[in-house]
């Protein structure tokens, strides 16, 4: 039976337009879905819209708009960008359709008859912006640590879910479990966190109308964090075929909600019954040294990007140039520089000069041959597999374009227009075997390209298993297509 993987990312608010760092969150998302691919898992992958709470209420009211009307249209703006970044999701939920709203019923009836949630009365400060209550502890200056804006006091009827039950639980999974939160230094700080004790949870919002009402008390709807994290099992029809199929989880989220995920979530899916999901958390995109963020108007357009110098120029630039798991820094010189060094001068060059001297000196055909053996040593398969299974996305690439360098210094070593006979045929043949097994290799971050490659090269598509060498069959007949990426100014 094939091996499965289920992967998301955060579902995004529909308050408002996105910033390059949504788009950072689905292209990491998407380059470990299509990697898994590679590897030969049948892959499940899911994004979507979490559409209700205050934040969402008063936006449509500002926009003059009734709330669904409101978040459909931003949906189709934050689909209409998983389609420029050529993300290869499964599913696109929103967090209004009725399949989501009868899990999360589901799900609250089976926690409230466990006797899990209990009625009370909430007194606390909320931030709208997070949708999340604070202590006064938790407060900067009496503001919202992430938002630095007031928040508003409320004291209403609540029901509580009993989160501190299952805080020794949760321990023991991120103590034990080295996969369960990713990176290392943000499975110690919820460690840190959580030897204070845990408090309980409320989960409902009295006054707030934009929700989905709780299933035992109409009265009240549901808190929004709550009914987002739910999405991860709505999108695969708990507790059906599909659930059965693909969970658990990997969820990919930023550094500011790993509370949400790795406390709340994962004491809900205790008290469930249901086994834990790994959490990796990727940084945030800085812009001169500071973080991206709509609200203070500190943004990047996305989509711009792509349109002034491609969708895979972009997905390289953010992929290779922000470590993995840390912040770093956006600037369009810096992008600049690597689409034309790295793709222009180096993958581009070599595909461009492989295939023009096939066509050239071979007839526009595969000779036949074998890969140069020395050539072959200059790839390190187990090291990429290595880097991509350690989540160093960036350093995986570096790799794979070592490789690409070394075809380069392979054509410049071997002056195959000087060459002739078997010797040229070798060489012409090592390239295009190269480039096909390079190809593979960088599918799941510029896919675009890859397939351009392939086009040009005459082959389909390869899994990582094609990643050996002499798979190139002789008289595959090449065509040269236009240049891969054009140098910018
Ligand atoms: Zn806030």
């Amino acid at each position: 039976m094939q091996k499965t993987f289920f992967i998301s990312t955060a579902i995004d608010y529909p308050s408002g337009i996105f910033h390059l760092g949504h788009a950072y969150e689905k292209i990491v998302t998407d380059t470990i879905a299509r990697w898994k691919r590679l590897e030969g898992y049948k892959v499940y992958f899911s994004t979507g819209t979490d559409c209700h709470g205050l934040k969402i209420q008063r936006a449509a009211e500002k926009a003059g708009k009734e709330p669904n009307v409101f978040v459909e249209e931003i949906s189709d703006l934050f689909r209409d960008l998983c389609k420029v970044l050529n993300i290869s999701y499964d599913d696109f939920i929103m967090t209004t359709e009725k399949r989501h709203v009868k899990v999360v019923n589901e799900i609250l009836k089976k926690i409230h008859e466990k006797g899990d949630i209990y009625e009370g009365e909430y007194e606390g400060n909320y931030c709208v912006d997070c949708e999340t209550f604070y202590t006064e502890k938790d407060l900067v200056n009496g503001k919202c640590p992430t938002h630095k804006k007031e928040t508003e006091r409320v004291k209403e009827k609540s029901y509580f879910f009993k989160m501190s039950k299952y805080q020794k639980k949760l321990v023991e999974d991120l103590k034990n479990n080295p996969n369960s939160l990713w990176p290392e230094k943000k499975r110690n700080e919820i460690l840190n966190r959580l030897k204070e004790p845990l408090k309980d949870l409320t989960i409902t919002r009295e006054k707030v109308t934009w929700g989905i009402p709780l299933p035992f008390d109409k009265n009240l709807t549901v808190a929004v964090w709550v009914d987002a994290l739910i999405d991860y099992l709505s999108t695969l029809d708990y507790p059906n075929e599909k659930f059965k199929k693909f969970w658990p989880a990997t969820h990919v989220i930023g550094s500011d909600i790993v509370w949400h995920h790795e406390v709340i979530w994962k004491t809900l899916l205790l008290s469930l019954g249901i086994p834990l999901p790994n959490v990796i958390v990727h940084g945030f995109i800085n812009l001169k040294g500071e973080k991206l963020s709509k609200a203070r108007g500190i943004t990047v357009d996305p989509i711009k990007l792509a349109e002034k110098y491609s969708t895979d120029a972009l997905r390289y630039f953010l992929l290779r140039e922000i470590p993995f798991g840390q912040d770093g820094n956006f600037s369009e010189a810096a992008l600049k520089l690597r689409l034309n060094n790295e793709l222009a001068n180096e993958l581009g060059n070599l595909v461009n000069r492989s295939l023009v001297m096939i066509e050239k000196k071979a007839g526009g055909k595969i000779p036949a041959s074998k890969t140069d053996a020395s050539l072959q040593k200059k790839l390190d398969l187990k090291k990429i597999e290595k880097k991509m299974n350690d989540l160093e996305l960036h350093h995986a690439l570096a790799e794979i374009f070592s490789f690409v360098s070394a075809c380069n210094q392979f054509i410049n070593e071997k002056e195959p227009w000087k060459q002739k006979g078997k010797d040229l045929e070798q060489t012409l043949y090592s390239l295009a075997d190269s480039i096909r097994i390079i190809s593979i290799l960088l599918q799941p971050f510029i896919p675009e390209t890859s397939k351009k490659i392939n086009k040009q090269l005459g082959v389909k598509s390869g899994l990582l298993k094609d990643c050996k060498f002499d798979l190139l069959k002789e008289r595959t007949k090449v065509k040269k297509g236009e240049i891969l990426f054009k140098k910018v100014e």
